[in-house]
């Protein structure tokens, strides 16, 4: 299987950027939002108007 994704090449980081816990659901929240963060991170970074 060739799949054009980056995704392929790395290894999936799930560490939070703001409380450096790793998390599952970093990588989500990377995915959709661009943050590398928790979803408790989330909601703070959410906070602020992008
Ligand atoms: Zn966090």
């Amino acid at each position: 299987m060739h799949f054009m994704s980056e995704e392929q090449n790395k290894p999936i980081i799930q560490k939070c950027e703001k409380c450096g816990k790793e998390n599952e659901t970093v990588h989500a929240n990377f995915l959709l939002y661009g943050f590398m963060v928790c979803e408790s991170c989330k909601i703070s970074e959410t906070l602020f108007p992008v």
